[in-house]
């Protein structure tokens, strides 16, 4: 199969002849038709995610057709189309026993800890507890939209921020996460404040459900505060570093929520909290790693009503020659909307 790899971090990104994957006894291999590219792929390229040993080939967001069944599957045959979270449950432990697959202390992860969707075949294991079917009508590359950042703000928003309709959110950084938790918030009836540094993001933030665009070049939280009346009742750090996370907390009132949605990454892993805030303010403070695969009917079912669209964040389809000069375009912090590769 022709997939996409790199044999050091932050080298190049070539495309390859490697061998077809055979499915796991458990799993399936899925004939890709569209996957994402995305900041995390970024981060795995750079060497910043500890486990990754290259050759490696990324993608984690991504939609396919089953065309290989291992012999313990019992819910998938040949010719579904299906998605799958970008953290796979094992089935087997505490958390998976739980329903919190996105918490697994066996986690798969095509991309990060196996090889991942930048290819013409990915295979994935324990199909049955993680494949989901898409629903006739959702093409490819929505379903590879949802995949990653989309799925993430869904859950930040209705998981862990339990957002209402009426309450303010706020959501600083306005990438694709950032605008997914806009479209998302906004489609539940909740007043959304989009806080970013580029003046693009903001607009696209607006127009995307918005309510209010702070510029955070100054910083933000009292332009936070003030267009929400004293504070939000759920604010997201959608980008993750430390200044968003601290900005975050310090942009609710009390009683809010905060969501830690953007990872923290490098030198941010371990980043000052306002804890004094935390304690005055009676706050709560969640941390979000992407969703449950027993979420997915919901989002699925807003998706099919057409309640929320994730296409809108899609910018650009490109082929997989291109996918390495799309990752290190990643670098900066200019690009909106997120890119699917569509052809292989
Ligand atoms: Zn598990
Ligand atoms: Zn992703």
């Amino acid at each position: 199969m022709r997939a996409a790899v790199f044999h050091k971090f932050a080298g190049p990104l070539t495309v390859a002849e490697l061998p077809d994957p055979a499915p796991p006894a458990d799993g399936v291999v899925l004939e890709v038709g569209a996957t994402g590219i995305c900041r995390s792929d970024w981060h795995a390229w750079q060497g910043h995610d500890p486990g990754i040993e290259p050759p490696h080939v990324p993608g984690h967001e991504l939609a396919g057709t089953v065309v290989a069944v291992g012999p313990e599957v019992r819910r998938l045959a040949l010719g579904d189309r299906v998605t799958v979270p970008f953290c796979l449950g094992c089935g087997a432990c505490t958390s998976c026993l739980a329903g919190e697959t996105q918490v697994c202390d066996h986690d798969y992860q095509p991309g990060f800890t196996g090889p991942g969707s930048w290819a013409q075949f990915v295979a994935l294991p324990h199909a049955d507890l993680n494949a989901v079917a898409l629903p006739e009508g959702l093409d490819m590359v929505a379903a590879a939209a949802l995949g990653c950042r989309f799925m993430t703000a869904w859950a930040a928003v209705h998981v862990h921020g339990r957002v209402r309709a009426g309450e303010w959110v706020a959501v600083h950084g306005c990438g694709g996460v950032g605008l997914s938790a806009v479209i998302i918030a906004a489609a539940a009836g909740a007043r959304v404040v989009a806080v970013d540094i580029d003046r693009e993001k903001l607009g696209r933030a607006r127009r995307l459900g918005a309510e209010a665009a702070v510029d955070a070049t100054a910083g933000g939280v009292g332009a936070v505060r003030e267009a929400t009346g004293g504070g939000a009742h759920v604010s997201l750090d959608a980008l993750g570093s430390a200044a968003t996370a601290a900005a975050s907390v310090r942009s609710l009132r009390k009683h809010g929520r905060h969501v830690q949605v953007g990872l923290m990454l490098a030198g941010d892993r371990v980043a000052p909290v306002p804890m004094a805030r935390v304690i005055a303010f009676e706050l709560s403070l969640h941390g979000v790693h992407g969703m449950a695969v027993r979420h997915y009917p919901e989002l699925l079912g807003a998706v099919a009503a057409g309640v929320v669209d994730p296409t809108l964040l899609v910018g650009a389809t490109v082929g997989l020659d291109d996918a390495g000069a799309e990752l290190a375009a990643m670098g900066g912090f200019a690009r909106t909307g997120a890119t699917v590769i569509t052809s292989f």
